[in-house]
Parts: structure tokens; sequence; C-alpha cells
């Protein structure tokens, strides 16, 4: 089956095609690495990730971009405040976004260019729009003249004439009309000692140069697909295709995928708000990476998400429910073959594939694990189950879990060797009939998050939720 998307150039759902068969070229747009992502932003990295690994399931070759924007108003603003150069500013954010990226399972990109090490590229580009009449200087600065772009408003459908009403328009006294868009900026006071002396003058790249200039780095003048939060279709995508196509006289994307925002209380989480919450401080309140990234997934990535503790606790439960699943099957004793589980495995992969298939329906992609999880657990029940049964179980979780990136695998369901070593004892000092030291181990897994059962078969552990 083919994959099917919703492509906001066009507003509608279209099949995938890449431009290579077997390969797709994906930009992404990353952080502004001023401060610690909040979960709104990682909505969107995670959607990011979602769609990267299910292009991998699907057996494309995946060579993703993402830029990490690490110099702006905010960024300099950041470093001059705390009086550190703008590269250990922006490193301290950097390295926190990584680890965000690691908490929640985000699989890394091929690329994560920084704005600051493609300065050449931007300004190259800047110079050839120049040449090609779509910008213009004033000063030490360049702007985009977007009257000169004949499909400027195309992917947002807005006109030109409405633009500086849509746009956060900046005031600046140079540019010939307020909606055209700064490509280089010069320098003045508020920058310091950041600035980069370049063929267009003393000043800093504008924001959206760098995305046109990187991913046509990456990769080249067209490639298949660009993503990113619905606030970016405007301006900042819009600009993107008015410098790339202008600059190279070629199609820039041909699948623009923007997913909807995290709201909380019915609006967007944003620190202008006030109302953002970080990765860590969700971690703070005890919940997991995999309970943050699946309560992000959940809902489809073009309905807006509404951010609560209970959808929180609602998704550590159904995560539970998985992570129990596979714990069964790894201790689940062996019977005969059953018949019936061959069917289910494939009824299962059948429909997570057609869900994802349209437009990602995660939703539909989840309904379809948790009715197998039901009926095998009632099959495994009431006829038993072979060896390779609960193999083909197994693996058909784990293939669609790469794809989803929320259970726990094996190796991260084994203990470490201190806890096993603390079990051995425990069952030692039983067998010793020591029940006080017994207890007192029992007490001691208890406060490192292992429950133990003592069971007709044995000691058995879980995991405490
Ligand atoms: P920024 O670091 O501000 O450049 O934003 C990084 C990404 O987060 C962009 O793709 C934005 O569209 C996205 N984003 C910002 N706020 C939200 C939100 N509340 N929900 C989902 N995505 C968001
Ligand atoms: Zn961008």
């Amino acid at each position: 089956m083919a994959l099917r998307l919703f492509n906001t150039l066009g507003r509608k759902i279209e099949e995938f095609k890449p431009i290579t068969p077997g390969r797709v070229g994906m930009y992404t747009c990353g952080p502004t690495v001023y401060d610690y992502g909040h979960i709104g932003n990682f909505r969107t990295f995670v959607f990011q990730d979602l769609l990267r690994r299910y292009l991998k399931y699907k057996g494309y070759k995946v060579t993703q971009v993402m830029n990490l924007t690490d110099v702006d108003d905010k960024t300099i603003k950041g470093a001059r405040r705390e009086g550190v150069s703008l590269k250990e500013y922006t490193a301290t954010y950097t390295k926190a976004f990584f680890e965000d990226l690691e908490t929640l399972n985000i699989e890394r990109a091929e690329y994560y260019p920084k704005a600051t090490e493609h300065i050449d590229d931007m300004t190259r580009m800047v110079k050839k729009l120049i040449e090609k009449g779509y910008a213009y200087r004033r000063g030490d600065s360049a702007y985009y003249d977007i009257s000169k772009f004949k499909n400027y408003g195309r992917l947002s459908g807005i006109k030109i004439d409405e633009t500086s009403q849509r746009s956060r328009v900046e005031a600046d006294e140079y540019k010939k009309e307020a909606r055209d868009f700064a490509l280089w900026k010069a320098w003045d006071e508020e920058d310091g000692d950041i600035f980069w002396e370049t063929e267009l003058g003393k000043g800093r790249p504008g924001w959206h140069i760098e995305c046109s200039a990187m991913s046509t780095r990456y990769l080249g003048e067209t490639f298949d697909i660009h993503a990113g939060g619905v606030d970016l279709i405007f301006p900042h995508h819009e600009n993107e295709i008015s410098q790339s196509e202008g600059a190279n006289s070629q199609k820039f994307v041909n699948y623009w995928l923007h997913s909807e925002h995290l709201i909380v209380e019915g609006r967007k989480m944003s620190k202008s708000l006030g109302n953002i919450y970080t990765v860590r401080d969700i971690l703070k309140r005890g919940y997991s990476g995999r309970t943050i990234r699946y309560l992000l997934l959940t809902a489809h990535y073009r309905a807006q998400l509404n951010f609560t503790e209970a959808g929180l606790k609602q998704a550590e439960a159904s995560i539970g429910r998985l992570n129990d699943f596979l714990q069964r099957l790894r201790t689940q004793q062996v019977d005969r073959e059953n018949p019936e589980i061959p069917k289910k495995c494939l009824e299962v992969r059948t429909r997570f594939e057609e869900a994802m298939d349209n437009d990602l329906n995660v939703p539909e992609a989840l309904a379809a694990i948790f009715d197998f999880l039901r009926d095998v657990n009632r099959l495994i029940d009431t006829n038993g189950a072979s060896k390779e049964n609960l193999d083909e179980i197994y693996d058909t979780m784990l293939r669609l879990d790469t794809t989803l990136g929320v259970m726990e695998t094996e190796k991260e369901a084994e203990l470490p060797e201190d806890i096993m070593q603390l079990i051995k004892l425990r069952e030692n000092a039983r067998r010793r009939l020591d029940w006080k030291e017994a207890d007192r181990i029992r007490i001691e897994l208890l406060e490192k998050g292992i429950i133990l059962e003592d069971t007709s078969e044995g000691v058995k552990w879980k995991r405490k939720r």
C-alpha cells in the first residue's frame, strides 16, 4: 500500500512519491537554542520523528536534516545578558536539546547544521537573489522584495496585500515595504560583538535564509519533504519558498507537512503566554520520557492536542499495558500451537499499516494494537501458545514499535546487575527462613522501583509505575 500524506501545498491528501525511488530527503525545522524546549516544541519534533520512523518502516532510506538556530535576537540577547559568548550560550541549550531527544526516544537525524557554521552558504544565496532582482540592499542590510516572487502566498493562501497585517512585521526604516523581510541584518549596538564581516556588509543572517541555504547544501535544490509546526507556514515557510525558488529557479519541496499545536487550556503552549512545561518539568513530576512521547503521539498530528495531567496518567497506563503484555510474552509457559495467533498477527500488521498509510493515523494504529492485545491475551488464556506463536507475537509488537518507539524492549526490561543480586539475596534469605532480612530487601527493592510478587511459579518482578 502506498503512503498518503496531507500536503499543505494544495491542501489535500496525496500519494507520496519520492524523487529517487527508495530514498527520502527531508528537512525539518529545528529549535532555536536559547532556552530549554517546551513540550509544545517537542510535539512537533516527535511528529517529525514519527514520520521519519514510518518512512523507514516502509523501507525508505531517509536523509533528515534539522537545523539548529544558534543566532537570532533571542540567542544574542541571552548571551549578552549572561555575559558569555554566543557559542557558549547556545552550547548549553543545544546539549539540553539532544538530551531531551534522547529522553523522548527521538531518533537522530543525519545532519544537524548550525546557522553560525553556514554563513557563507547564506551570503552566497542572498547575493544570488540580489543579482536576480528578488532582493535589494539598504546599507549593510539586504531584504527580499516579495512583490517580485509571483508565487508568493501559494503555500499559506495569504495574499501579498494581507501580509503586513498577518506577519509580525518588524519596524525597519530601511525596507521599501513593511512586508519585505530581512535576508541580512546590518549590525547594530544590541548585537555587541556578534557579527560577521561579509560581502553583504557587517551583520548577521535573517532567520528564514538559514533554512533555504542549509537545505540546499544537504539535500539539493529540490527535495521530498519539509516539515514543521503550523505556525511556521506563514511567514517562515512561505519565505523559504520565495528564497529557494527565487535563487535556484527550481521547485523547492514536493510535500509540506505541518503538525498542529499542543495547547493548554485552549491556548497555544508558548513562552510568551507563560504556560510552558519543559520535558524536564514533567520528568520531575515522576513521568517517564516514554509516557511524554506516548502522550504527544496519541492525537492525530493535524489535530490540536490538549495537554492535561489526566492525559499523562492515561498515557502512562497505556504504556503499562503494552509493557505488561511484552513481559507476559517473555514469561509465558509454552504450550501447544495455536493456529489463531498467526492470523491475529497478520491482521494487526495490516490494520496498523492501513492506518499509518492514511496520513499517519496514529489513533487508529493504536486502536489496532490494543485490539490485538485483548484478542491475543484471550487466545493464550483459553488455548495456550507455542514457542513459535509467542515469538511471532513478540516480533510483531517490536516491529510496530519501530515506528512508535514507546515500548520497553527486552534489554530495557532486563534488570541491572545490582538489582538481580538483591533478588537473589532475598531468595537466599527466604530459604534460610530469615523473614526479617527478606522483608528488608523487598522494601529496598521497592524503593528502587521494583515490585516483587511471590507466585506459585516462583518470584516474579515488575517495575513500579
Ligand atoms: P522554535 O524553537 O520556536 O523555533 O520552535 C521549534 C518548533 O516548535 C517549530 O516547528 C514550531 O512550529 C514548534 N512549536 C512551537 N510551539 C508549539 C506548540 N505549542 N505546539 C506544537 N509545536 C510548537
Ligand atoms: Zn525553517
